[in-house]
């Protein structure tokens, strides 16, 4: 089975983090200033046997005034438009934010499978942010650490129960 499978969320939260370990190469750009992904990157990704297209997206941020926003928004809605399901992130450590209800509701009306994950749920800090996530009413979040690859057994199964 092939498909692939966009990671959207907010900026900041490790969505290339992410795609660089499923990746297995640092083809997308990590930095802590929000937005630094621009553009849609593509790679193929691997997670025990199955193999999939993922797409990096630049974070989404609500109210489309200035036109990078509204270009990074666009090039978000475009990969969910073409992936067949979706990774969405927030950041545990931070919790549910307002623009992470704004664009969940934009994802939910995407009617795809989603999958919900709280990224940066290493060690304690991030506890409160996954409990939070269930708000969201996306189905049960999927604690992660893109940055120490924790939780990617359970991201695998969510993946397989997803499609
Ligand atoms: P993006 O804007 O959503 O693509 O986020 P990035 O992947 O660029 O990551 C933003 C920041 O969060 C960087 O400083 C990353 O090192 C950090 N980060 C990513 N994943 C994790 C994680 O699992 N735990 C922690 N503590 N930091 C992370
Ligand atoms: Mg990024």
């Amino acid at each position: 089975m092939t498909f692939s499978l966009a990671i959207v969320g907010r900026p900041n939260v490790g969505k290339s983090t992410l795609f660089n370990r499923l990746v297995g190469k640092k083809l997308a750009l990590v930095d802590d200033r929000p937005g630094v992904t621009r553009d849609r990157r593509e790679g193929q990704a691997k997670l025990a046997d199955l193999t999939f297209t993922i797409i990096d997206t630049a974070g989404l941020e609500e109210g489309a005034d200035s036109s990078l926003i509204g270009r990074m928004r666009r090039q978000t809605e475009a990969a969910v438009e073409q992936a067949d399901a979706i990774l969405f992130m927030i950041d545990a450590r931070v919790g549910v934010t307002p623009d992470d209800k704004y664009f969940a509701d934009l994802v939910r009306r995407a009617d795809k499978p989603v999958i919900l994950a709280a990224n940066k749920a290493e060690g304690r800090a991030g506890e409160a942010g996954v409990l939070d996530a269930y708000a969201l009413g996306l189905g049960d979040p999927v604690p992660l650490s893109a940055e120490h690859g924790d939780g990617l057994i359970d991201l695998f199964d969510a993946l397989r129960l997803a499609l």
